[in-house]
């Protein structure tokens, strides 16, 4: 998707214009992907722009980097204030809002320096991540042989840079083998997620979705889905997916900060349930009302602008 510029993105406290928030080519970022990021959305509500699970976010980019041994000079607060005071100048009620924490340059070598850390936080107007058919009637997915990163390779848990040539590979395959996004396998054959989503099946009436330790992104769209699942009083499993699960499940979908919750419509050619199922439309239409402001049950989650 082409991307929107909008006035101004913050780079380590400063609001700098867009065409000139650059970076020297020189950062051991680029050469070796030693980066952390988060991807977050702000929505319109009726009382003005609010960021959805701010705080979650910052925190899981302080996770990432310390996977990653990067220490941020920037306190948890000091980065909501950034991102509010961002969504704020730049105009946008409802953006797509992407931190990074990156390496500047110094000295060259895989191993790199790490007490030169950055950040920049940019904003943009995002629409439908998979776009507007696969909201409405499902995403066709196929299985990748790409394998997942695992905990033995690079830390899935973490939000790294370099970790999404894992992930971009899938998709692009994917891509142009004529389908949405690409679902991919542990070592063992299980589904860990798709290339930047969660997965969650639904079997008689059971929501099931792969647990953390199969070597899964944290998803906080995960987090709000099992969150909904269990106050609406639906039963919820985390337990390993083997692939052809996903072929009989009566209802599958994606969660994720970019995706939303999207509708599974096939899987490596098999359909997947008969179109949106009615767990699937449940959790994503309440979903669609919790960001907006329009449910009170969950008005922690929205950080005000
Ligand atoms: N898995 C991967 C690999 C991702 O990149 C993302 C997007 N951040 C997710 C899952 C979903 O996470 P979230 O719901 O927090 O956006």
């Amino acid at each position: 998707m082409p991307l929107t510029p909008t006035p101004y993105i913050w780079m380590d406290g400063e609001l700098v214009p867009w065409d000139d928030a650059t970076v020297h080519v020189l950062t051991p970022s680029l050469h070796y992907g030693w980066g952390v990021y988060e991807g977050i959305r702000a929505y319109a509500t009726e009382t003005g722009s609010a960021v959805f699970r701010l705080r979650d976010h910052v925190s899981r980019l302080r996770d990432s980097a310390r996977v990653y041994l990067m220490e941020l000079s920037w306190t948890d607060e000091e980065l909501v204030e950034a991102v509010r005071e961002l969504v704020r100048v730049n105009g946008h009620d409802s953006c797509y809002i992407r931190p990074i924490a990156y390496l500047g340059y110094g000295e060259m070598g895989v191993a790199p320096q790490l007490d030169a850390v950055r950040m920049s936080i940019a904003v943009w107007p995002w629409g439908s991540y998979l776009g507007d058919t696969a909201e409405s009637e499902g995403c066709r997915l196929i299985v990748s042989n790409w394998q997942r990163n695992s905990n033995q390779t690079v830390p899935p848990l973490a939000k790294a840079t370099g970790a999404y040539v894992n992930s971009a590979l899938a998709k692009v395959g994917a891509q142009r083998a004529g389908y949405d996004d690409a679902l991919m396998l542990t070592a063992n054959g299980h589904i860990a997620e798709a290339s930047a989503a969660n997965l969650f099946l639904v079997r008689d009436g059971e929501l099931i979705t792969p647990p953390v330790s199969d070597g899964i992104l944290p998803g906080l769209t995960r987090d709000c889905a099992l969150t909904f699942a269990r106050d609406l009083g639906l039963k919820v499993t985390e337990r390993s997916v083997p692939r052809s699960e996903v072929y009989i499940a009566d209802e599958a979908f994606l969660t994720g900060t970019a995706a939303e919750i999207v509708p599974v419509a096939s899987v490596d050619e098999r359909r997947v349930g008969s179109g949106v199922g009615t767990v699937t439309k449940q959790l994503r239409d309440l979903f669609h009302e919790v960001v907006r402001g329009r449910d009170e049950r969950y008005a922690h989650w929205l950080e005000r602008v």
